[in-house]
């Protein structure tokens, strides 16, 4: 059976926020007589910015990481699957991977 994950709303919910503090932008800088090009401009940059955001919060949220144990070391890997052989298979990545001290990798 199909099971839905915070993941699968990430979309809709991000675009919602975007777009409502994007048109309250709007409404604020109408109210200061701003050109349409510019506030355009600016709307579009607040709902992009918000929208990504949004859709990094919720990855980060619903994501499992693994860490490499090993002292000093930062490698990890973000597995966005619930899948547990999936999962199971990256945590054993993390553990055994080759080169300690390698930089955040997103799977
Ligand atoms: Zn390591």
């Amino acid at each position: 059976m199909y099971k839905l994950t915070p993941r699968h709303f990430a979309f809709p919910i991000a675009a919602f926020v975007g777009g409502v503090l994007g048109v309250d932008y709007a409404d604020e800088l109408a109210a200061h007589h701003v050109p349409l090009l510019t506030m355009v401009a600016c709307c579009l940059s607040i709902f992009a910015t918000v929208y990504t955001a949004v859709r990094w919060f919720i990855e980060v949220l619903s994501a499992t990481t693994h860490k490499c144990r090993a002292a000093g070391c930062g490698f990890r890997v973000r597995v966005p699957s619930n899948d547990p052989g999936e999962s199971r298979r990256w945590q054993e990545i993390a553990a055994a991977h080759p080169v300690h001290d390698q930089p955040y990798h997103r799977v």
